[in-house]
């Protein structure tokens, strides 16, 4: 198979200049850098970014307490950040095969998880269950909007870091629609049509970085036992029994590695090559027709596809909803909920900092706001404290 034959068309990716590389605020041109590269330099350069190293990608520091003692004497799991930089490099390499523009996609990598709260997806629903009583919602591509638009100051002249349209649309639809009806603020980001493909193979890539690394994490961890992943992810075993085979005298983990990197390349594979003959199939072979194709056209094939969707199903049951880790996201609930609920009876209690917000955005906007920019220890150290004043 030679990577040619999925090359698409200079016309169906999204170029370096034009309507989509610009700026809210008019910027000159940099003399050697195009739009996408500096965009990229202005995500990695965001405090909001850096605040991944500290944020929970699937296991909280609660899970510690509750799991083997392989756990605990391990210190290598993914955080929000590396699951990122894994998002970003994969991403790169499909954008690339596919002839795609490489530093929009690397750079929608980079920023897909920036809105995540602390405690991953446990912290995600605690904050849009505490807001749904105000009629709000926590959303985290449309918060990942707002630090980009707002939180971020890093420039004397605006709010935000000014980053191209095709980023900021990205950012809202890499990973759904969202209707001009219910969200008139996003009218600007083209809600009538698909994103470029450079944003629609950000969510499939995320979900190959997180099945293959969760299978990794979760296996280290001592939560998966390798038998029942060999049995129940026929993708996994696809690769598996062939390279026992092939490295007979290897320790389990390395042919492990070995199976798992070729589960990885063969689902970024099946990718490429699908979603380029879905554009063919189409012949939608401009940017243009791409965004007027009433389907995405990044896709997995359909037995690609099952077998992403059987992966996923076997982590959910034996990972996401294991009781190891079901100890660590009820307290990851109930620190997000005190919280919130403590600074929205009396927003006094956080830093003078946040006031303005409160004033500006109501309380429990602005609470939810200052709570999911925190990294997962800033805000249990954040609950010692209001444990200790409550007393
Ligand atoms: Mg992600």
């Amino acid at each position: 198979m030679s990577a040619a034959i999925h090359r698409l068309p200079p016309a169906c990716a999204v170029p370096d200049e034009g309507p989509l590389s610009e700026r809210r605020f008019p910027e000159p041109p940099h003399p050697y850098r195009p739009s996408f590269d500096r965009d990229r330099a202005r995500i990695i350069h965001a405090r909001a970014f850096r605040r991944l190293a500290g944020k929970t990608q699937v296991f909280t520091p609660h899970t510690a307490e509750a799991v083997s003692a392989d756990y605990l004497s391990s210190d290598h799991f993914r955080s929000r950040l590396t699951h990122t930089m894994e998002v970003a490099q994969i991403a790169r390499t499909v954008a690339a095969t596919l002839g795609l523009n490489e530093a929009l996609a690397e750079s929608l990598a980079l920023v897909h998880d920036i809105g995540h709260p602390p405690f991953g997806h446990t912290g995600e629903h605690a904050l849009d269950a505490a807001l749904r009583p105000y009629g709000l919602r926590f959303d985290h591509n449309l918060h990942a909007l707002r630090i980009v638009e707002h939180f971020e100051a890093r420039y004397a002249e605006f709010r935000g870091l000014n980053l191209t349209l095709a980023v900021r649309e990205g950012i809202v639809k890499h990973s759904r629609d969202y209707s001009a009806a219910e969200h008139p603020e996003l009218a600007e980001y083209f809600l009538d049509l698909r994103p470029p493909l450079e944003a629609q193979l950000i969510d499939l890539v995320d979900e190959i970085a997180y099945l293959t690394a969760d299978l990794d994490d979760g296996i280290d961890a001592g939560i998966l036992p390798l038998e029942e992943a060999i049995e129940q992810v026929g993708l996994f075993r696809r690769f598996w029994e062939p390279m026992q085979v092939h490295y007979p005298d290897a320790r389990d983990k390395l042919v492990f590695n070995e199976a798992l990197k070729r589960m990885l390349n063969a689902l970024v594979g099946d990718l490429i090559a699908e979603t380029a003959r879905r554009v063919e199939t189409a012949g939608a072979l401009s940017l243009e027709a791409i965004r007027r194709h009433p389907e995405r056209l990044a896709a997995l094939s359909p037995a690609m596809e099952e077998l992403r969707v059987q992966a996923k199903a076997f982590l959910s049951r034996r990972l996401y909803r294991s009781p190891e880790l079901a100890e660590g996201r009820s307290e990851a609930e109930d620190v997000v909920a005190t919280l919130f609920h403590a600074w929205v009876e009396e927003p006094a209690r956080m830093p003078p900092g946040q006031l303005e917000d409160v004033a500006s955005e109501g309380a429990p906007r602005a609470v939810a706001d200052y709570i999911a920019g925190m990294t997962d220890a800033f805000i249990l150290a954040r609950y010692e404290e209001f444990l200790l004043s409550a007393r």
